[in-house]
């Protein structure tokens, strides 16, 4: 069997470890598609938040506590720049997670392309899942906010992490997508999918990034399985994070049935063939999707198979 995901960040890192315990059970191949709406240059370095927290999560370097970053983290960098003054100082770069970046930033300077990059990387963590930025071409989610008396884009990163959400939000933009190509494997991946599984991310700005790339969304749509959604919203709440304030700019209820919507339905023009909610969720109704309800708290990497088997089962 093939399964593709696509991910976020760390919703998506937590469904991957889920998603490479049932393939190892069930002998199944993994492709991971990775959002890099989140990736900027900082201090000259480019970084890639979403392909990280797979990275290390997967690699068991994760700290798992804050939630991104290196396990062991130290942050001698961060204050040597803030000694200076350097701007951005609202932007966390431990010690670790720099050598990543430089890493990354010299390859991409020699000339190789993202998933190239990503698959060196990948050499050292060993993830056990064939890992894939949704492109190689620049693709940044912006959004456009009201800040010092004007309108303004200012990058997602900028927004969720210096602004935690908190300014007036007209709507995101993914600067770069028109002219994006899949990376390679991408569509490959896709079009040999037995079931393709959409991670219990961010639905605004993990997934619909990596869905604005030409040609990925009809890839999913026409993919030979069935596509399968994981809600990250249980109870009306995201489990983590601020899904809330982005989906508000969307005007989209926060609820497993309001992420389902959004997605919408394979034979009615959208995404999903069947979508899975917490229990408490049950009564989520999406037009032409199968709802299932299972416990959807990634507590551990045996619950969250669970889980990834229930969306198996229900493609
Ligand atoms: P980011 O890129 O690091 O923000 O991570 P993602 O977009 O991949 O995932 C963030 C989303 O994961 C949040 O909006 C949460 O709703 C969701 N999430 C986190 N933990 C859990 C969990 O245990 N269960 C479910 N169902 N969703 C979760
Ligand atoms: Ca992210």
């Amino acid at each position: 069997m093939r399964i593709v995901v696509l991910a976020g960040g760390i919703g998506g890192a937590r469904f991957l470890l889920g998603v490479r315990a049932y393939a190892r059970e069930v002998g199944a191949e993994v492709t991971a598609v990775v959002n890099v709406g989140d990736d900027l240059y900082l201090h000259g370095l480019k970084i890639c938040p979403d392909l990280d927290s797979v990275l290390y999560t997967l690699g068991g370097g994760a700290d798992s506590q804050r939630g991104w970053g290196r396990a062991d983290e130290t942050w001698t960098v961060k204050t040597e720049l803030a000694a200076y003054g350097a701007e951005p100082t609202w932007f966390g770069l431990g010690d670790r997670d720099i050598a990543t970046h430089l890493v990354r930033t010299n390859m991409i300077n020699g000339g190789y392309p993202l998933s190239a990059v990503t698959t060196a990387l990948a050499t050292r963590w060993q993830p056990g899942v064939h890992l894939l930025p949704a492109t190689d071409d620049r693709l940044e989610t912006h959004a456009v906010v009201d800040l010092d008396g004007g309108q303004r884009a200012i990058h997602f990163q900028e927004w969720w992490v210096r602004h935690r959400a908190e300014v007036p939000t007209h709507r995101f933009v993914f600067v770069g997508a028109e002219s994006a190509k899949p990376a390679p494997g991408v569509l490959d991946a896709l079009g040999a999918a037995d079931v393709v599984l959409v991670a219990p991310s961010n639905p605004v700005v993990s997934i619909a990034p990596i869905l604005a790339v030409p040609g990925l969304r009809e890839a999913v749509a026409e993919a030979p399985g069935r596509v399968v959604g994981v809600s990250p919203i249980i109870g009306g709440a995201p489990v983590r994070g601020m899904a809330d304030r982005c989906l508000a700019v969307l005007d989209v209820e926060c609820s497993a049935a309001g992420v389902g919507r959004l997605y919408g339905g394979r034979r009615a023009g959208g995404l999903l063939d069947g979508w899975l909610v917490a229990p408490e969720d049950e009564q989520a109704a999406v037009p032409e999707v199968t709802v299932r309800a299972v416990p959807l708290w990634m507590t551990d990497e045996a619950a969250t198979a669970g889980m990834v088997r229930a969306a198996v089962e229900l493609s």
